[in-house]
């Protein structure tokens, strides 16, 4: 069985400078459901990996697709810079109740290397190493089937 990386738009909330996206503004929304279709039908596909640009990009959009994965018997994972999810529990635990697997791409826990390197939202927001630390126990918590505890920020 196959793995295949789902690119559901090229928008990002993120301002890597090398980023190899086309930053255009296509998005999968339209027409999502009759390529997932086809790949259920081809029998060759277990998991589909949803990527983009950045995939909690567009909240709605993410949520539908991982539905409709799931109506259609495909597993999910994805792949993100992870900002939105720590940024949104609510979302976070939404997200958590489909997927097997969240991928974080992670550059530096340095704020300064990370706003050198672009990657920071347009407020210059970043992961810290205490967001991806309370990421990582809540995902892992919530992949295991309990209940999930909200996100508690700490001071830094
Ligand atoms: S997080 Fe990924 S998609 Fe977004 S700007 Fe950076 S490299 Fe590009």
């Amino acid at each position: 069985m196959i793995k295949i990386n789902f690119h559901i738009n090229e928008v990002c909330n993120y301002c890597c400078k090398y980023c190899f996206r086309d930053k255009s503004i296509f998005t999968i929304k339209g027409i999502y459901k009759q390529v997932l279709d086809n790949l259920k039908e081809s029998g060759l596909v277990e998991v589909v990996n949803i990527v983009g640009g950045e995939p909690t990009y567009n909240k709605e959009l993410l949520l539908e697709i991982l539905n409709y994965c799931k109506q259609i018997g495909l597993k999910t994972t994805i792949v993100t810079n992870g900002l939105r999810l720590a940024r949104d529990n609510e979302f976070l635990q939404e997200v958590c109740k489909y997927v097997e697997c969240i991928g974080v791409s992670i550059d530096s826990f340095d704020t300064n290397i990370n706003l050198q390197l672009g990657r920071h939202d347009r407020n210059n927001d970043t992961l810290t190493y205490q967001d991806v630390k309370l990421l990582n126990e809540t995902i892992e918590y919530a992949l295991s089937g309990k209940q999930i505890q909200p996100i508690i920020r700490s001071p830094l």
